[in-house]
């Protein structure tokens, strides 16, 4: 019987790519248990795209129909300039559309498909501590409760409010930015480029978007155009030399010791409030920006419904994981958002993790066989981040496209072989 305090696997963090790791694992019926310190799912669309490739993950686990539903379909790229599109790549096909599907749809769809195989997640509750061993790992787990405190001004706070420990036989760290599963590793996380600053609109509109993402580039910038399922759309502007009016009092506290403490759902990937009252973020920015990168754009701007700077560091881990612990997601890497990697490339690596540490539980594989893990996934990052192999223009590529490559290149939502391939088809070809 399945000794809940020693499960095989523990994953920490119930983003997407931890219930997707959890999930998978579960598929292959591996004991896992799955915590975060958020109080639910995220209740917002951050990244808001399934790849291509990353559907074929989901009908492995019988989900793509359902995501396809849910979802618009894109079908093509078209990168642009003030002038309109330079140029378009095709991005999947009927059967294997860029999906486009809100995270928190996704994350609901991935906690119910959890539950059906009786993995609940243990919200509100957090890897405190984690010591490796040789055959797995001791993790300190403290649960939060909310209490109210104080009779003439009603005040509540959150407190531990029960402990203990589980020694899982792996951890694998999903959870996200400040990931101290990563920390535990001591693995760095270096920056691979500046953090890059953006304000992002969702919208009604009447705009008839076509299947299609439009990259538009403008004096160094990239923005995108995302349609979204129901007539909506969502702009992202890059803000270059932006920086935080105000700190974000999570950031603050944190940076003041206060560190450990759980919030509704901490998406470390945001240190700016949500601050309506930003500037940058008022109607008369939107169209300014609008007629200054896209003309061409003549949607109508209906009801804002949503509008954040978000501010996106690029870093990738010096490795993924060691020994009984492994890393998937934004714990390993962070990226801009056009491409939409970070979330996805975390799927991909969620399962990769769920059959090896399978292999090891089950089949008796070497350990050994999670550097490979290590390898694999530390080479197809810096292929992303163009550290090697990085495709680039020839003598006949079109001479905008080159002139453009590297922002096109952060922009196809696809890796590997796929990333290669589109990236060919717009002339840009790995050397050698
Ligand atoms: C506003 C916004 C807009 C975005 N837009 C885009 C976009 O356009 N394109 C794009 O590609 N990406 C975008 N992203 C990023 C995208 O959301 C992330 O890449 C994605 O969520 C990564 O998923 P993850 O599961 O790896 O990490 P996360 O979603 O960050 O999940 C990590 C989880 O771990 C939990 N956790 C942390 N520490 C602990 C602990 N010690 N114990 C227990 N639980 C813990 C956290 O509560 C969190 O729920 C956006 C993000 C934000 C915030």
């Amino acid at each position: 019987m399945f000794d809940e305090l020693r499960p095989e696997v523990l994953v920490v963090g119930a983003g997407p790519v931890g219930l997707f790791t959890a999930l998978s694992l579960a598929r292959r019926n591996v004991n896992v248990r799955i915590i975060d310190t958020g109080v639910w799912a995220c209740t917002h669309s951050y990244a808001l795209a399934v790849h291509p490739q990353a559907l074929d993950l989901f009908a492995a686990l019988g989900l793509r129909e359902r995501i396809l539903e849910s979802s618009y379909p894109v079908h093509r790229i078209a990168f642009c300039d003030r002038e309109g599109t330079r140029v378009a790549v095709d991005a999947g096909d009927s059967a294997h559309p860029l999906a486009v599907v809100r995270q928190d749809a996704l994350e609901n769809l991935l906690e119910d498909e959890l539950e059906k195989l009786g993995v609940k997640v243990g919200w509100r509750q957090e890897a405190a501590a984690i010591t490796p061993l040789d055959d797995g790992a001791r993790v300190l787990v403290q649960k939060f409760e909310k209490e109210s405190r104080g009779y003439i001004v009603a005040h509540t706070e959150w407190v531990v409010s029960k402990t203990w420990e589980l020694e899982p036989r792996f951890v694998v760290g999903a959870d996200g930015y400040n990931s101290r599963v990563r920390r535990t590793l001591d693995s760095e996380f270096p920056e691979i480029a500046p953090a890059q600053y953006f304000a992002v609109f969702e919208f009604r509109t009447d705009a008839d978007l076509k299947h299609t993402v439009r990259v538009a580039f403008d004096n160094g910038t990239t923005n995108v155009l995302w349609p979204l399922p129901g007539g909506a759309a969502r702009w992202s502007f890059e803000l270059p030399g932006y920086t935080p009016q105000a700190p974000d009092p999570v950031e603050a506290l944190r940076r003041a010791g206060f560190g450990d403490f759980p919030s509704e759902r901490q998406k470390d990937r945001v240190p700016l409030s949500p601050g309506l009252d930003l500037p940058v973020l008022d109607e008369v920015h939107l169209r300014e920006y609008l007629r200054e990168r896209a003309p061409w754009f003549t949607g109508s701007i209906e009801k804002l419904t949503w509008r954040i700077v978000v501010r996106f560091e690029r870093r990738l881990a010096k490795r993924f994981g060691a020994g009984r612990l492994w890393l998937a997601g934004d714990a390993a890497h962070l990226t801009g958002p056009a491409g939409v990697h970070s979330m996805n490339l975390g799927f991909w690596e969620g399962s990769d993790l769920a059959q090896r540490i399978e292999a090891v539980l089950r089949g008796g594989a070497d350990p050994r066989t999670l550097d490979e893990y290590n390898a694999r996934w530390l080479g197809v990052w810096r292929q992303l981040h163009g550290l090697e192999r990085a495709p680039a223009p020839g003598a006949q590529t079109d001479p905008w496209v080159a002139s453009h490559a590297a922002q096109i290149l952060g922009s196809l939502p696809a890796w590997g072989a796929a990333y290669e391939d589109m990236a060919a088809r717009l002339g840009l070809a790995v050397q050698g």
